[in-house]
């Protein structure tokens, strides 16, 4: 299998991405594999930089407060995350299907669940996608796979997670909307990105789902599981959520630069 590069200007760094050449045709959902190690290319680039200003990240194994606030993934990581979970031991699984279910649960009973699946889709100013966080946050929903304050898919986390690491001392966290909280501020959104490129595959408005919903999401929507690339579309398909990806960083790091 030979090897092709893409070359993408971020503002953290220029990346020469390795693009594996298809042996057929592959499926949708499978292309979040080759594509969301960017995400932690980009971390260790963010985490350098920050290194030049003495600011280290203090995220550690064992806090996962960011683990309680609510994840939202594109559909072909909701794929992701029903395949990560149709892999665990039976048993494991077996509790894992149930605290999907439970999360599901409360917040349907909060009446959290139809506003958050809406969002994306009709769109919200900053101020209500931050209030319907709080109330998320609220509700004490640990994400399922957090186990001893530790990810135990940490391999195939979604991209939100490898996207956030935190630089402000870890004891504000505890209150995740603490104005004190600074973040490695990263432009990459893979999430936003696999989302848009689904939409226009599948004809369809693009969809951000919450992590406790995938499951449920998935077997409501298995054309998404079975949404397959000819072999000969295949790069051009991953060129083109990595070109995005890369577009709409540069396009945040321009709307940082004029906010005082
Ligand atoms: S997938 Fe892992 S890192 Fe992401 S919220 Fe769940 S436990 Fe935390």
């Amino acid at each position: 299998m030979s090897l092709h590069t893409i070359e993408l200007d971020f503002p953290e760094a220029i990346i020469e991405y390795p693009l594996a050449e298809s042996d057929g045709a592959q499926l949708f959902w499978k292309l979040v594999y080759d594509l969301i190690p960017l995400c932690d290319i980009l971390t260790e680039k963010g985490v350098a930089i920050a290194a030049t200003f003495d600011k280290q990240v203090s995220c550690r194994a064992g806090c996962g407060v960011c683990c309680q606030q609510m994840v939202p993934l594109s559909p072909p990581e909701a794929a992701l995350i029903a395949d990560v979970v149709s892999r665990l031991p039976e048993k494991r699984r077996m509790e894992v299907l149930n605290t999907f279910s439970d999360a599901v649960s409360r917040l349907s009973e909060a009446g959290l669940l139809e506003p958050l699946l809406a969002l994306y889709r009709e769109g919200a100013d900053a101020e209500t996608v931050r209030e319907l966080n709080r109330r998320y946050f609220a509700l004490s929903i640990y994400c399922p796979f957090l186990v001893d304050g530790s990810c135990s898919i940490y391999p195939w986390r979604p991209s939100r997670c490898r996207e956030y690491s935190v630089l402000s001392p870890s004891d504000l966290c505890s209150n995740p909307f603490n104005p004190g909280i600074r973040q490695l501020p990263l432009t990459v959104k893979m999430c936003e990105s696999f989302s848009i490129e689904w939409s226009t595959l599948m004809n369809r408005p693009p969809e951000i789902i919450p992590l406790v919903y995938a499951l449920e999401w998935v077997e409501t929507n298995l054309s998404t599981v079975s949404l397959e690339i000819p072999e000969k579309d295949v790069e051009k398909v991953k060129r083109r959520i990595l070109e995005r990806v890369c577009a709409r960083a540069n396009e945040i790091a321009r709307e940082r630069m004029k906010t005082p």
